[in-house]
């Protein structure tokens, strides 16, 4: 009556009134196979409780019951515990090394028997299934190592779909890698589309059409603000000269040279562009016509103050005749023929000897 199996079968103790399994165990390592295990039951008539049946297992023979409860089952081990997680057998062999819990994952476990018969716990390195048994309050547990996982027939689908997988995965990456560079070639090939649609490719700046339409929407915002707008046409002098001495190459590093002369002597506001093969025009916005002359003169100084390198060792000084036009003149705000009048005024520059500015339609300042 001292031993704790009797006492538990007492009806405070165990209400349910079914069959209680107890160890008794002196360590916390696997009970010792002369160690005895007992399943005890309350006898009682009339809810009176007369005593207690009990039977004595030893865990060798427990053990030996697993083992053939598992025969054929070569993959995983099996623990069997009692209602206090006390470990009775394992039906590891004697060379193996049985898999323990840690305080946690048995904390986990217990937690878990409470609400289910049966379910799991993923760990590191194994799988753990358990399964309350009839008639035992302990639960029996199978243990799943990692490497026995990719052992036999489970292991071969599990690896032939981790392949799978990674091979998936890597041919997403490898598609979206030629989707981003195919992306950025068509963003790349879209700006230079982009850039060649309003520039011209030798001279940098703006090209015909380019200039037109840009120069329109800069003359419509000055006629709206009531500012004055200017514009100034350029034409190289004996330009085809170049061409024929020194060969297309060297009247292409001319043009490109002049141009840049032209850029550095405006504002990022004033628009520039190449209108004809060695004719530019530039759109003044808010210049009056003295303030557009200036400009005009400091273009054609400029292009004629320096010598250019045209040939091997061969350098020349160039000029350019230029005309210009002024919405001030009479408060004409239609780009169309201010570039019209500059360029008339541009012929009267070239008639008057070149390498001058024309400003008005008698050939004069
Ligand atoms: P003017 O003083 O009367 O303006 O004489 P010019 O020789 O400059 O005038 P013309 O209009 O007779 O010649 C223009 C030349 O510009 C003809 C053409 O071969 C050349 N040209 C036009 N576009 C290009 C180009 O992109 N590159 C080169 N190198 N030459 C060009
Ligand atoms: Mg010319
Ligand atoms: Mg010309």
């Amino acid at each position: 009556m001292t031993s704790p199996w009797f006492a538990m079968q007492s009806q405070r103790n165990n209400p349910a009134r079914g069959i209680r399994w107890t160890t008794i165990q002196e360590t916390d390592s696997v009970a010792t196979e002369a160690q005895l295990v007992t399943a005890s039951v309350p006898v009682d008539v009339d809810r009176y409780w007369f005593g207690v049946l009990a039977m004595d297992f030893s865990v060798s023979e427990m053990k030996a019951f697993l083992m053939s409860a598992v025969e054929g089952e070569k993959e995983g081990e099996y623990q069997l515990y009692d209602s206090r997680m006390n470990l009775i057998a394992t039906s590891a062999g004697a060379n193996d090394y049985p898999l323990r819990l840690t305080i946690r994952e048995e904390a986990q476990l217990a937690n878990d028997f409470g609400y289910d018969n049966r379910g799991g716990l993923r760990l590191v390195t194994s799988y753990i299934s358990w399964e309350k048994l009839r008639n035992f309050d302990g639960v029996l547990l199978r243990i799943h190592r990692l490497h026995e996982g990719v052992r036999g027939d489970f292991g071969t689908i599990t690896i032939a779909l981790a392949l799978v997988w990674m091979l998936f995965t890597i041919m997403q990456l490898i598609a979206w890698w030629v989707i981003r560079r195919m992306v950025a070639n068509m963003a790349g090939l879209q700006e230079s589309l982009q850039w060649r649609a309003w520039y011209d490719a030798l001279t940098r700046l703006y090209n015909r059409g380019a200039l037109f339409e840009r120069a329109l929407d800069a003359v419509q915002e000055c006629r709206m603000k009531q500012q004055p707008v200017s514009v100034i046409q350029i034409d190289l002098d004996h330009f085809k000269r170049i061409n024929d001495e020194y060969g297309h190459q060297a009247g292409d590093r001319v043009l490109s040279h002049a141009a840049s002369l032209i850029s550095s002597k405006i504002r990022d506001t004033d628009i520039a562009g190449r209108v004809g093969g060695e004719e530019f025009c530039v759109v003044l916005p808010g210049a009056s016509r003295e303030t557009a002359l200036e400009i005009a003169e400091r273009i054609r100084h400029r292009i004629n103050v320096r010598e250019i390198l045209v040939g091997k060792g061969t350098t020349m000084r160039i000029s350019a005749s230029l005309g210009v036009s002024s919405s001030d003149e009479n408060g004409q705000y239609d780009f169309e023929l201010l570039q019209s009048v500059a360029d008339s005024r541009l012929y009267l520059a070239k008639q008057g000897g070149r390498n001058r500015v024309c400003a008005t339609d008698t050939g004069s300042f």
